[in-house]
């Protein structure tokens, strides 16, 4: 035995995937021991190292993982920093985001995904990983430097050119090859521009009325049609961002029936919220792609519990208030979304009963981990593999005020709404960055030998 001290959390009672609990030991940054074997091994511990967590009633869950989030650091650090971001996000339940590349600069270039790597590593509440654009500056004229993004210290694994579509079929072509070289994937933001200028909301009966200039399904379904013919042509991979259609859906099953290397992931808003909200002309509800109909919204939820769409992505995007309070046709496209991805899920699709906590954990954390082919995030609750989980209380009910909110952004539609389910602790890599529901300590200031015991439950 080691006379260095090292800090390790008892955990009491905490039910992994919702069902029977357990105690279970983190120690070194691991997960050390389950049930019976976690309470004899404290006892070995010296009694100053252990933290006990009482957790009886919470369900114990691997870490989320959100492939698409806007951090807009460098450039847009008035609506969002990395630092900020990565709060919400522990908050928010995730212990690994991916940062979308439109920043100012675009991350187009070894230099700024190493940079937004390194904000990361230094803030410490979340993992962050830079995404590579797939074009100079999102210009979709010609392939941004894969291979040096690749090859940096953010060892980038994940293109995409997100707010802009690569909609080049040569282009796209060309970077779902090179990404084949360095075991990537482009991630695509499935909007034919040309069937989408000046488009404001979902074309439809909504935009009939309002007379708003429509984005219609068609702009997406084509361009999802396009890619998975070409991912298959190739033999790459490709994730399909944001799917907002029932016809969409309908195409990735087709694709994935036919063997192609397809994965798709929805968001929150899309899976709740419907373009009958744009009739108040409240810019918070303005979105790309935008808000659809019911009919959609139900083919989504389908998707996402039959496995057609593997993933949730949150498309977290922030924007100061100015760019969302003011008339619709000049506001901003986004909404907020790591703080609030969690009560959505779990409402839209646990209390539905379209989805247990075993498909929760896999379309929030273990395939979005397997797609980005982490080796540290989206793992088994087991003995040996790195602590990075969840503690989440399904009974509580939250009113959503995003005035509260970590991340600087206040443009969340969920305002106001009663939403069920809260994150009460978040353990990065063993460390509690978020305890009792409120923001601890980041994991760069963990020290060890820590100890003290904390009542999780309200
Ligand atoms: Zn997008």
């Amino acid at each position: 035995m080691s006379d260095t001290p090292t800090a390790a959390t008892l955990i009491l009672g905490a039910r992994p995937y919702g069902e029977a609990p357990l105690d279970l030991l983190i120690k070194d940054g691991r997960i050390a021991a389950l049930g019976e074997a976690a309470r004899a091994q404290a006892e070995q511990l010296k009694a100053e190292q252990v933290t006990t967590v009482e957790a009886e009633g919470l369900i114990m869950l691997p870490g989320m993982v959100d492939l698409h989030t806007h951090l807009r650091e460098p450039g847009r650090e008035d609506a969002e920093t990395v630092e900020t971001g990565s709060r919400a996000a522990a908050r928010g339940g995730f212990t690994a985001v991916h940062a979308m590349a439109n920043s100012s600069p675009v991350a187009d270039s070894a230099g700024v995904v190493e940079q937004v790597h390194r904000l990361g590593r230094a803030s410490g509440w979340t993992e962050v990983y830079p995404v590579g654009a797939v074009t100079v500056g999102l210009a979709g004229e010609r392939l941004a430097e894969l291979g040096a993004m690749a090859e940096s210290s953010a060892q980038v694994r994940m293109f995409s050119d997100d707010g802009m579509c690569v909609h080049n079929p040569v282009l796209m072509r060309r970077a779902l090859e090179y990404v084949k070289t360095v075991d990537g994937f482009i991630a695509q933001h499935a909007q034919e521009p040309l069937l989408t200028e000046g488009a404001q909301m979902n074309e439809g009966d909504v935009s009939a009325v309002l007379g708003l200039p429509g984005w219609p399904a068609v702009a997406e379904e084509s361009i999802i049609a396009r890619d998975v013919l070409l991912a298959q042509h190739v033999g790459s991979r490709l994730h399909i961002c944001h799917v907002s259609t029932a016809g969409s859906v309908e195409i990735i099953r087709w694709a994935k029936e036919r063997g192609i290397d397809v994965t798709a992931e929805v968001t929150p808003h899309h899976l709740l919220l419907t373009d009958e909200l744009v009739r108040g002309y409240d810019p918070v509800y303005k979105v790309n792609p935008p808000l659809r109909t019911g009919a959609d919204v139900e083919a989504l939820r389908a998707g996402l519990a039959d496995g057609t769409i593997d993933v949730i992505g949150t498309d977290h995007a922030p924007h100061p208030t100015q760019a969302k309070e003011c008339e619709w046709s000049a506001a901003a496209m986004g909404m907020t979304g790591l703080e609030t991805a969690l009560p959505v899920v779990i409402k839209t699709m646990i209390n539905t009963g379209l989805m247990d906590w075993r498909r929760f954990a896999e379309v929030t954390s273990i395939t979005p981990a397997r797609i980005y082919r982490h080796a540290h995030q989206g793992r088994p609750l087991q003995p040996g593999e790195p602590a990075n989980l969840i503690l989440v209380d399904a009974e509580a009910t939250q009113t959503v005020d995003p005035d509260g909110h970590a991340s600087k952004g206040r443009n969340s539609p969920f305002r106001g709404m009663e939403l069920p389910g809260a994150v009460r602790a978040t353990f990065l890599h063993g460390h509690p960055v978020v305890l009792d529901g409120e923001l601890n300590t980041p994991l760069s200031e963990a020290s060890a030998g820590a100890a003290g015991s904390s009542q999780v439950r309200p």
